[in-house]
């Protein structure tokens, strides 16, 4: 039987939509709260074209380290089909620097860059309290608002499961039992997905909102044996067979074209050795500089120098200038082993695309270190080849995925590269939500999405 098909003259289509913007104008008025926060989004009830779910659904998955080019080492059948369906950054997500894993999950939820979300590295230090962040939940490391909070202070239901950051209690969230597990690697990546499938089958007013899921593969994969090693391809299928996972529980529940699923990584991989070869020592720059290792807050691959000078030392910003151009010239002389492969900084004066200077947890000297080289204090005897990631986020072996599906999404689309922190303001629109202030264009979603209540061939 012919379907009915209901098309609106211009003109009444126009009329409609002017009704809308009157009431969504109306709705913000009375939702923007107090702060003046100018946003295309409004917290209202839009008409929901769809009959399981009653509102959209945003889950998001990480695949850690699951560095773009990965989906063509093998058969990825379920990725594919995301990325056929759905809508792709053709040649991958720009990860923030430092292409870390918890600077990068950060950035993703909060839309800011690790300057200003608070969490510049997995591990450094406070140089004013010298208290040690290492993948802690204090809150007082934590700033900005991720994703999660967002959704939590607007009246919606948010899962997290393992997503750096997502257990430390801010606002209105509280990393609620049931909703929020405590971080577990032994738990497989089976029983992960099924857990969030199963808030799926809750009460229609208990089904959150949002979902942010965490795998820790390829990652352990790819440090272990080096990105080209066929040991991560097998982790790269075992990743796609927890997609296919997800796929077949949301069509098992018919929702399957209802949830934005969202699939990307926090960085890529490439192979580095612990070696002379691809290593450039400390030790080596003593004929101009003597750097002491309670200065060095991280060897690789960002080089953190924290000089440590006597309080009675006047002009510290200018002996630290002096550390900077001592080191440079010994790495340019061509007498230090791979010299020419780090370039060191005063954090100010970094290249502004990286955004790396405006936070004093920042140390004060920065070195950018070559792709899949290390720096070591001296040499040691060691060869040994494995993978890492943290290089410049402008190589593109520091690049991931991103692909979205649902309704939102166009079906077959190819979008430029972006970077990550576009993402907070992609989910906040699709939810409905008022984004908090961050480093995302409010712009972009529109670049990315379709417009609200616009159809898509979802056969
Ligand atoms: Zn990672």
């Amino acid at each position: 039987m012919a379907k009915t098909k209901h098309v609106l003259s211009p003109k009444v289509s126009l009329i409609l939509f002017n009704i809308f913007i009157v009431a969504a104008t109306a709705a913000a008025s009375t939702t923007a709260g107090t702060n003046g926060f100018d946003s295309q989004s409004f917290k209202i009830s839009r008409p929901w074209p769809f009959k399981k779910l009653n509102k959209p659904v945003v889950l998001m998955i990480s695949c850690d380290g699951f560095r773009f080019g990965y989906q063509f080492k093998t058969d990825t059948p379920n990725i594919d089909l995301l990325i056929s369906r759905g809508t792709e950054a053709k040649h991958g997500l720009i990860s923030v620097f430092p292409t870390m894993t918890f600077p990068n999950h950060y950035s993703i939820a909060t839309g800011l860059y690790p300057a200003y979300h608070g969490i510049i590295m997995n591990k450094f230090t406070d140089p004013v309290t010298g208290e040690v962040f290492n993948k802690g939940l204090q809150p007082k490391w934590w700033l900005g608002e991720p994703l999660w909070v967002t959704a939590a202070n607007q009246g919606l239901k948010a899962v997290t499961y393992f997503w750096p950051g997502s257990e430390v209690p801010k606002g209105s969230w509280t990393c609620p039992e049931g909703y929020c597990p405590h971080f577990n690697l032994s738990i497989p990546l089976e029983e992960r997905v099924d857990s969030v499938l199963s808030h799926f089958d809750r009460p229609e007013d208990e089904i959150p909102d949002l979902l942010m899921l965490y795998f820790d593969e390829p990652d352990q994969s790819g440090h272990n044996y080096g990105p080209d090693d066929p040991r991560v391809t097998i982790a790269v299928s075992r990743v796609d067979k927890m997609i296919g996972r997800v796929i077949k529980g949301l069509k098992k529940r018919e929702i399957f074209d209802e949830v934005h699923v969202i699939v990307l990584g926090d960085h890529g991989m490439v192979t580095n050795c612990e070696c002379d070869e691809k290593a450039i020592y400390i030790d080596d720059l003593a004929d101009w500089i003597k750097i002491p290792s309670a200065w060095i807050q991280s060897y690789s691959p960002v080089l953190a120098i924290s000089p440590q000078w006597d309080k009675n030392v006047e002009n510290q910003g200018e002996k630290n200038a002096e550390v900077v151009a001592k080191m440079n010239e010994a790495l340019s002389s061509g007498k230090v082993k791979n010299g020419e492969f780090l370039k060191v900084y005063l954090k100010e004066k970094l290249p502004e695309r990286l955004h790396y200077s405006e936070s004093y947890r920042i140390p004060p000297i920065i070195g950018m270190v070559g792709e899949g080289l290390i720096v070591r204090k001296n040499r040691t005897n060691a060869q040994v080849c494995y993978g890492d990631h943290g290089y410049d986020n402008q190589l593109f072996s520091m690049r991931t995925i991103f692909v979205g599906h649902g309704s939102r999404f166009s079906r077959g689309k190819k979008v430029p590269s972006f970077e990550n922190v576009q993402i907070y303001n992609v989910v906040a629109e699709i939810l409905g939500l008022r984004p908090a202030p961050n480093n995302g264009s409010s712009l972009f979603p529109r670049s990315i999405l379709l417009p609200f209540g616009a159809t898509r061939d979802l056969k």
